[in-house]
């Protein structure tokens, strides 16, 4: 079971008309129902006729525990905008795999709240993003031996969902070294790998990529 995690304390206020609004993160979200078992209030993307994302907060503490889908509305207008020129965008949109929206809400996250509602898709920032993507997304050159590959960043990350990027180049013995051992693997299988009953192992040469000797599979069982 997968614990809650404080993820921060979000703003709540209240509305001249008695409804509650919360900000976490950039986007603001609207009250909806309790959890079955009252621990959990869930509430909803301001926007939620097109936005499906949802907040989980804990009850007594309001504390943010769960984001629930993704946003594809962006939070504040003044914060687009800037987005738009800012070499940040640039930066997260070649060094990290979050989907446009979620960098958005992530590069929101790191500026005060101005405390505005959701506003339409920044389709020309998406598109900005995707083009960057496009770009630097050709594969790299063809290493002429093991001790000099520099592995690109977005070769070193697995997205699973939208939004959940992870590690996947999990170890590297390093540039420089003859040897070269890298190992590819998912980063979220700490949380589950205490409960494998059994592995199976393989080595094959013939599957290896160039400049590499063979390429060592280990696979898990978990009944
Ligand atoms: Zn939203």
């Amino acid at each position: 079971m997968e614990a809650p995690s404080n993820l921060g304390v979000p703003q709540i206020t209240r509305t001249e008309r008695g409804e509650l609004k919360l900000a976490f993160r950039g986007p603001v979200y609207t009250q909806d129902k309790k959890n079955s078992i009252g621990t959990s209030h869930f509430w909803r993307c301001e926007s939620k006729d097109e936005c499906r994302a949802r907040l989980h907060t804990a009850v007594g503490t309001d504390e943010a525990v769960k984001v629930v889908g993704e946003h594809n509305d962006p939070a504040d207008a003044a914060f687009v905008e800037a987005a738009a020129g800012n070499s940040e965008v640039e930066r997260r949109a070649l060094s990290t795999q979050e989907a446009p929206s979620q960098l958005l809400n992530n590069l929101a996250a790191s500026r005060s709240f101005a405390g505005k509602g959701c506003l339409p898709k920044p389709d020309s920032i998406k598109r900005r993003i995707n083009r960057l993507r496009g770009v630097s997304s050709l594969a790299p050159a063809y290493p002429s031996d093991r001790a000099s590959i520099v592995v690109p960043e977005a070769y070193t990350m697995y997205q699973c969902e939208p939004g959940a990027p992870e590690r996947f180049l999990l170890g590297d013995s390093g540039v420089g070294y003859e040897e070269r051992v890298l190992i590819f693997g998912r980063e979220t299988a700490a949380e589950w790998v205490g409960y494998v009953q059994r592995i199976y192992v393989d080595g094959t040469f013939s599957l290896a990529p160039g400049k590499f000797e063979q390429l060592f599979v280990i696979r898990s069982l978990i009944v």
